[in-house]
């Protein structure tokens, strides 16, 4: 370990009461935008109950799960039988968080407990003003490490793992938010993945206004018409003096990943946002390229997605909700690109002579669920559950 990593954890342990005697800090595993996150080992683990190692025997041929050895059974305060592991993740978020982000976060988490997809809370302490979060630990791998060489099968696997986890988080009716692979724990061995970091997730329908593009599109058109005429006047251009409130939206998440409903600040957002989020994952596979999106902020975000999909979809996204999108930027043209073509030259690959694609029957598939989920249409977008029975996807029966 890092010396100075080292000085970190010793003065973590001594600054927080109770810690020392709890756990043995092994290492700084993650420093986010909101916290710090440190392996470590719960010293009390030999002294739990169990009859693990029996049960263990017993169920040799059916346990899937990661690790039996480091977990031991035990009953929690409420009679319910838990797996206790030896190793844990403890995340101490940053005391500049606010306490009512915090709560949020431990309360969310708390929420979706039972989700197998999803990394547990086990428990959490508070000591002044500082909080920590303790999870199991989740073995991992690196993303950068696997997603250049990813064959379809296993790009498949990710996906129904990482669609399964976003099923679970929104049949709760909340968003995520921050879907990216750093917060998608994959063990490309054991074929499985957590999802973790819900310090940005919501509840569908926290502080929503209502916004068009969950209206008729006979009223949007006509509402859209008297707005933009009222703000420009008769000729169009930049309106000089516009008199139109300022949109308000939460825009919580990482640039890169964010849905254009998000950027065009719908006020009405839903948890199609993770889908998108999950789309820019696949498009970031197949064409091999990290970070696929490179954006400074919001308009440079917006400047990307429509130089993929071209000025005239970009134009009716911004209509859905309520926003006029006007561009001069000569790169930006009409029509855009498919996003197999992206993917063919982000491979360097190129169509043969003919038109036939290079990209195999199962590469082709993937584009076409690809194609789903990067929907500029939230409403048009696939669900996590339409996700998990699409031909990608779907698991076939023998
Ligand atoms: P932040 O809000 O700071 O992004 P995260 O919850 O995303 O915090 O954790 C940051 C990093 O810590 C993750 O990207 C991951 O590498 C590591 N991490 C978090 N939870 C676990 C866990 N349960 N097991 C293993 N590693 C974890
Ligand atoms: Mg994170």
């Amino acid at each position: 370990v890092d010396p100075a990593v080292r000085e970190d954890m010793d003065k973590f342990l001594e600054s927080f009461k109770g810690m020392k005697e709890r756990f043995r800090l092994i290492n700084r595993i993650g420093e986010g935008t909101f916290s710090t996150v440190y392996k470590a080992e719960d010293l009390n683990y030999d002294h739990y109950h169990n009859d693990w190692d029996l049960e263990e025997k017993e169920n040799a041929s059916t346990w899937k799960s990661p690790t039996p050895k480091r977990f031991k059974q035990c009953v929690d305060q409420h009679g319910e039988t838990k797996r206790k592991p030896k190793y844990v993740a403890i995340k101490k978020i940053y005391v500049t968080s606010s306490p009512a982000r915090i709560l949020n976060e431990l309360e969310l988490l708390h929420d979706l407990e039972r989700c197998n997809s999803l990394c547990p809370l086990i428990t959490a302490f508070r000591n002044t003003d500082q909080v920590v979060a303790v999870l199991p630990y989740f073995r991992h791998t690196d993303f950068r490490d696997y997603f250049r060489n990813m064959l379809i099968p296993e790009v498949k696997t990710y996906f129904r793992s990482l669609f399964t986890a976003l099923g679970a988080v929104h049949d709760k009716g909340i968003l995520h938010r921050d879907i990216k692979p750093t917060n998608f724990l994959y063990d490309v061995e054991k074929e499985r993945g957590v999802l973790v970091d819900f310090g940005l997730a919501e509840r569908e329908g926290t502080d929503t206004k209502p916004c068009l593009c969950h209206s008729h599109p006979d009223v949007r058109r006509k509402r859209l018409y008297n707005s933009v005429t009222a703000a420009m006047g008769p000729s169009s251009g930049y309106p000089k003096s516009d008199s139109r409130p300022s949109r308000r939206a939460n825009r919580a998440g990482t640039r890169g990943f964010r849905a254009p409903e998000v950027l065009f600040k719908c006020t009405e957002q839903t948890t199609k946002i993770d889908i998108w989020s999950a789309g820019v994952i696949l498009l970031t596979i197949l064409s091999r390229r990290f970070p696929f999106f490179n954006s400074a902020d919001d308009v440079e975000a917006m400047i990307e997605i429509a130089t993929m999909y071209g000025v005239k979809k970009m134009k009716q996204c911004a209509q859905l909700h309520g926003a006029v999108l006007e561009s001069t930027i000569p790169t930006i043209g009409q029509q855009g690109f498919t996003i197999e073509k992206i993917i063919l030259w982000s491979t360097m690959r190129n169509a043969e002579d003919g038109g036939a694609s290079p990209l195999n029957t199962d590469e082709l598939l993937a584009v076409k669920f690809l194609e789903r989920c990067l929907e500029l249409d939230p409403n048009k977008r696939i669900s996590a559950r339409e996700a998990l029975v699409h031909e990608f996807l779907r698991v076939e029966e023998e």
